[in-house]
């Protein structure tokens, strides 16, 4: 069998595998991404976070195309939840973070918006084939070199590469080769029923868009708007109460909708979808867990192979797509030769692991029923540990921005920054400026961030490159391009 070479080969075309896989690309690596299915395809995960839409999806190149798609524009999110009986609703652009033309992110069918992420990792030089089933890792000794997968006339095939990503989701066939276990908590064992109703009340303009997320006795609802008339409705129920859920779908949903008033309201004049894509009822266990470890040499975990947790914030295409941006500036920094897989790899796990702790331990305190919205605010900001004020904690730890990196608030400064950094670097190399790949491999840029590192940096572009600080004791920091790490130099 002949084994073809990349330098990454990414499995999975969700939001994480396209994202890893443009990201390394567009720094001119050679990556292959294998996708199971073929797309468009159906996926649950439809409300998105600013830091997604504003941050990595700029990042992308994609972002005036998901403003053209016509998705429905999500300003906040309409709670009627814990002890206050009416609706509260938050709204993302009191954050100074994501003010002004950041302050909304989309509701999006997935098989469109995946597709247009995954369409765009082709434009970006990803060799992607689709309908091709990953099974295997192959291994020499304590490293992962490649994948063995099957193609669409089911034959096996093998490629070698110098890092594998597993991007394959919560049915990952692959994250247990990366170490140790799916680690599931013991706190959030709820299963979610859910399907799709057409005409359905809408919230009051201008909050029409936001996401509707109703508790009552046996869970919560979410009511996410699709289209002026489609409405996606999911009843998240407690373990205790899975039988619930169980026997006939159509009758148990229905049920579950007369339990709750409200949700029992926005749905009176409404009637479920019964064919196409949204005609079936469908049932996920949303078990949340954690891999023990993200990572080993050559391999690495993004997105829902590496955790999951409790979907009643619309994390997880958040930490799919920010694991995706940390594992590509990771492997980028390491094929550009500037620093070692140890160290980046590490700093990818740690940044990783302190978003989806923000998440997860908010999400324990948020599930205490007895308590208003004021109490959750306050639980934000010491989860969040910072400076603003308790709603600003809440809204920045939700809307996906609270690790404070500039990649995820101010990407389109970013996008500023790295033409004036090319154009500078362009002018140190003594180079035309047409091509921006080749200069980055340069001897001379690599000088430049090895050995000037931030203050080099500091000096190019003047005081709209300062530089973040690392989240970490003796951690990292990012390039002004958003697309590798670099060490830190305190000026
Ligand atoms: P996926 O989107 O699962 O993509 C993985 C891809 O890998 C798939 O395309 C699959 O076909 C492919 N694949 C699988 N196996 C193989 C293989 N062997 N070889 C090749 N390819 C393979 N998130 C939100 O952001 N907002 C929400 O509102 C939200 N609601 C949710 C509600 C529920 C009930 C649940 C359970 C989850 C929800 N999520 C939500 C989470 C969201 O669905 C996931 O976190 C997100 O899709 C993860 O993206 P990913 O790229 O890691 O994986």
């Amino acid at each position: 069998m002949s084994v073809e070479e990349f330098d990454v080969v990414v499995a999975g075309g969700g939001p994480g595998g396209s994202t890893v896989a443009s990201l390394v690309a567009m720094q001119g690596h050679r990556v292959l991404l294998l996708e199971k299915e073929v797309f468009p395809r159906y996926q649950i995960g439809e409300s998105l976070l600013p830091a997604t839409v504003h941050g990595v999806c700029r990042m992308l190149g994609v972002s005036d195309e998901l403003a053209a798609a016509g998705f429905p524009v999500k300003r906040g999110g309409t709670f009627r939840w814990g002890a206050r009986p009416e609706p509260w609703t938050f709204h993302f652009g009191i954050s100074a973070k994501m003010a002004g033309s950041t302050s909304h992110a989309y509701q999006v069918e997935r098989a469109r918006f995946d597709e247009i992420l995954l369409n765009n990792a082709k434009r970006k030089g990803v060799v992607v084939r689709e309908g091709c089933s990953v099974v295997d890792v192959v291994e020499d000794g304590e490293r992962v070199t490649g994948l063995r997968y099957t193609d669409p006339d089911g034959t096996e095939r093998e490629v070698s590469s110098r890092f594998v990503i597993d991007a394959s989701g919560n049915k990952s066939r692959l994250h247990s080769k990366v170490g140790g276990k799916r680690n599931y908590s013991e706190f959030f064992r709820s299963l979610a029923l859910f399907g799709y109703f057409e005409g359905g009340k809408r919230l009051p303009a201008p909050v029409s868009g936001n996401i509707l997320s109703v508790a009552f006795d046996s869970g919560w609802f979410w009511y996410i708007p699709l289209s002026d008339t489609l409405t996606s409705v999911g009843a998240v129920v407690r373990r205790e109460d899975a039988d619930k859920i169980q026997g006939d779908q159509e009758k148990a949903l229905n049920a579950l909708i007369a339990e709750c008033p409200l949700i029992s309201e926005y749905l009176a004049d409404a009637t479920r979808v019964t064919t196409g894509k949204y005609g079936e009822l469908r049932v996920r266990k949303d078990y949340s867990y954690q891999q023990t470890t993200f990572w080993r040499p050559g391999m690495v975990l993004v997105g829902d192979a590496a955790c999951f947790v409790d979907p009643v914030f619309s994390s997880g295409v958040h930490l799919a797509t920010y694991s995706a941006l940390l594992a590509a500036r990771s492997i980028n920094s390491v094929l550009a030769g500037e620093l070692d897989e140890k160290t980046v790899l590490t700093e990818f796990e740690a940044r990783y692991r302190r978003e989806y702790g923000v998440f997860y331990e908010f999400l324990v305190s948020f599930y205490q029923m007895n308590v208003n919205e004021e109490s959750y605010f306050w639980q934000a900001k010491k989860v969040t540990r910072n400076q603003n004020t308790d709603i600003e904690s809440f809204v920045e730890l939700i809307g996906g921005v609270s690790s404070g990196e500039t990649a995820l608030t101010a990407a389109d400064r970013i996008a500023e920054r790295s033409a004036e950094f090319a154009a500078a670097v362009d002018e140190m190399a003594g180079g035309d400026g047409d091509n921006m790949v080749p200069m980055f491999k340069s001897h001379v840029v690599k000088q430049a961030m090895q050995e000037a590192g931030q203050v080099q940096m500091r000096a190019l572009l003047g005081q709209d490159a300062e530089p973040e600080l690392p989240l970490f004791p003796n951690g990292l920091v990012t390039s002004p391009d958003g697309m590798r790490w670099l060490p830190y130099h305190p000026a």
